[in-house]
């Protein structure tokens, strides 16, 4: 399957990401994970922030995760994601496709303010920031909602885990 995490940048669909990951590693299962920010140092390199290029950055990862998803190959995609028509363009075209919205305020990100972009987009040398001045389109009918500024890591991954074994995507997981 694809397990597709959304959410603001600093939300936590990175360190959720991975965490997920080692976990089924651990248990033998093939993982490959997307991560926005390495994709577009290649696959997607030379896009930008605009609607028509976000857009573009979602269907070629949303292509990328479907061909190795059709081989068994459990998907992690970490991306903003930030439209919710392209997601569900993307989820019509992955049969097994698993959405979590990693939710965290803007004020909650801004203030963890991970890689300093945020303090650069409101200094306005970064244009485009999502929940700035581009906008994010929550998930109405997300799988599994991870709630970052009231869970541990290890919570919100367990919530993920869980809720793959629910759908018979992957066997139980010993903690
Ligand atoms: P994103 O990939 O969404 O941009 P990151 O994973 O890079 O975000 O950063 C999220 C930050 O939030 C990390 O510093 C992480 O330790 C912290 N954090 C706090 N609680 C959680 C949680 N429940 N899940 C994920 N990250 C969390």
């Amino acid at each position: 399957m694809t397990v597709w995490f959304t959410g603001l940048s600093g939300a936590g669909k990175t360190t959720i990401c991975k965490f997920v990951e080692k976990k089924l590693r651990i248990q033998g299962y093939r993982v490959e994970v997307l991560d926005g920010d390495a994709v577009r140092q290649n696959l997607c390199k030379g896009l930008g922030f605009s609607k028509e290029d976000r857009e573009e950055n979602i269907r070629r990862i949303g292509f990328v995760a479907h061909l190795l998803t059709r081989n068994n190959v459990i998907v992690l995609v970490s991306a903003i994601s930030p439209y919710r028509e392209i997601r569900q363009e993307v989820r019509q075209s992955i049969p097994s496709f698993v959405e979590v919205y990693v939710n965290a305020s803007l004020e909650v990100c801004e203030q963890r303010d991970v890689k300093g972009l945020y303090k650069k987009a409101r200094a306005g040398e970064i244009k485009h920031f999502t929940g700035i001045d581009d906008p994010y389109e929550i998930p109405l009918y997300p799988e599994v909602e991870c709630q970052t500024n009231q869970e541990i890591v290890a919570e919100s991954a367990t919530k993920v885990l869980e809720k793959l074994q629910e759908l018979g995507y992957v066997v139980a997981l010993s903690r």
